[in-house]
């Protein structure tokens, strides 16, 4: 098989294109007509491979599927318009009121609340700490149908216990769905530890560039759906490892209808193409900042899978092939947290994550501050807490940007 970046970047050549263009033009297009009507209904009756309207498919927003499909080591995968809404689609999708999954409580924090939105409508939610496979287990009931976790939590970094809860969910028939956003499949491909679903936000290391939202699932071909009742009859048809993300994209995509446009797929795909190239540079200069300020006398503690004392080193080390490009530090009570911030001049304050620019935010004044202050001391949130999304600048201007700020800062 050939390396990531070959198959990323040839990927769209698998299919004839269009004059043969290189990159896979923009179908700025809502329908598809037919010649023979009879192709049209054999579109629509999926007897016939065929486009039928473009909330459901798009051959732009295909090419991209496709793309993700071959990073994931996947079957199939299905767009979404945001990262959120490939999430609560695929939820909505496979469970039923009465139903009950296991969540990793140290989540990003619109999945946190979503996930306490669907409490409301009759599926039930356990929050645990992912990174110990017995409190995931001690979560299960008979109702239980998925256990839902992300690779390497947002901000406090804890490393999930991958590969344990992968058994588990195999030896009790659970839908394992695992986000990859923060490692994305060039850091981590989830398949390895048994994986039925992934999720990825688009909008972050995939696209890269911060210039466009999306979202995806890919199914895996690891989980035996035929013995899962919520899939629909109509749905049980031809190749059972399609079952589940046919449903997918007809109860989740066309149906609720949060399709990804083609422009935003146009995007996420070109800059798809160099997400090994960023990655590698974007972890080497997070390992500088992390080690940098773990040995800053105004710095009270670093998170950062890639340091030996963080809990789930050796995890990450056995898991990833490196420890993510996001960080997150405390300072110590002697430095102002926006004198601090408002002296970063290379730094950009604002939030999102995987953008090539260099990122950092407060996160319990800001995308941590709605779910209120006990729920974030339960996630390990600190009033002090700062963000770093880190991006693609050269190292030793990122390092000077941070020492500048504590110079200006520090009493
Ligand atoms: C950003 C993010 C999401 C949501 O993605 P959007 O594209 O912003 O909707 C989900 N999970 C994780 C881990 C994220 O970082």
């Amino acid at each position: 098989m050939k390396g990531f970046t070959t198959r990323i970047v040839h990927s769209d050549r698998l299919r004839p294109i269009e004059h043969g263009s290189l990159q896979k033009p923009i179908h700025a297009t809502v329908a598809y007509g037919y010649e023979d009507a009879r192709d049209l209904a054999a579109a629509f009756q999926g007897t016939k491979a065929g486009y039928t309207y473009g909330r459901q498919v798009n051959p732009t927003v295909e090419a991209l599927q496709d793309k993700i499909t071959a990073m994931e080591g996947g079957v199939q995968s299905v767009c979404f318009s945001t990262g959120m809404a490939a999430i609560g689609t695929t939820i909505f999708a496979l469970l039923r009121a009465g139903d009950h999954f296991v969540s990793s409580s140290f989540l990003f924090g619109n999945t946190n609340s979503l996930f306490n939105t669907f409490t409301t409508q009759g599926i039930d939610v356990s929050f645990v700490d992912a990174t110990d496979v017995a409190a995931v287990e001690a979560a299960i009931t008979d109702r239980t149908r998925l256990v839902f976790v992300e690779t390497i939590a947002n901000p406090r970094t804890q490393v999930t216990a991958l590969e344990e809860i992968g058994r588990l969910c195999a030896e009790r028939n659970l839908i394992y769905f695992v986000d990859n956003t923060m490692t994305s499949p060039y850091l981590f491909q989830p398949k390895a530890v048994g994986a039925s679903l992934v999720i990825s936000s688009l909008t972050k290391y995939i696209g890269g560039h911060g210039n466009a939202l999306g979202g995806s699932v890919t199914e895996m071909g690891q989980y035996d759906w035929t013995g899962f009742s919520n899939l629909y009859e109509t749905y049980r048809k031809g190749d059972p490892q399609k079952w589940a993300i046919t449903q997918i994209k007809k109860k989740g995509l066309r149906d609720f209808g949060a399709a990804l446009a083609p422009e935003a797929a146009h995007h996420i795909a070109v800059g798809a193409e160099t997400l090994a190239l960023r990655m590698e540079r974007q972890c080497a200069n997070t390992r500088a900042m992390a080690e940098y300020l773990a040995a800053h006398p105004q710095v009270k503690n670093v998170y950062y899978p890639g340091l030996a004392g963080h809990p789930e080193h050796g995890r990450a080390r056995r898991l990833f092939r490196h420890p993510g490009a996001l960080f997150s530090f405390e300072l110590t009570a002697d430095v102002d947290l926006w004198q601090f911030l408002n002296h970063l001049k290379v730094i950009v304050k604002s939030s999102n994550l995987g953008d090539n620019r260099t990122l950092a935010i407060p996160v319990a004044h800001t995308i941590y501050f709605e779910m209120g202050p006990e729920r974030r001391a339960s996630m390990g949130i600190d009033d002090s807490l700062i963000r770093i999304s880190v991006g693609i600048e050269d190292e030793s201007d990122l390092i000077e940007d941070l020492a500048g700020a504590f110079d200006a800062a520090g009493n």
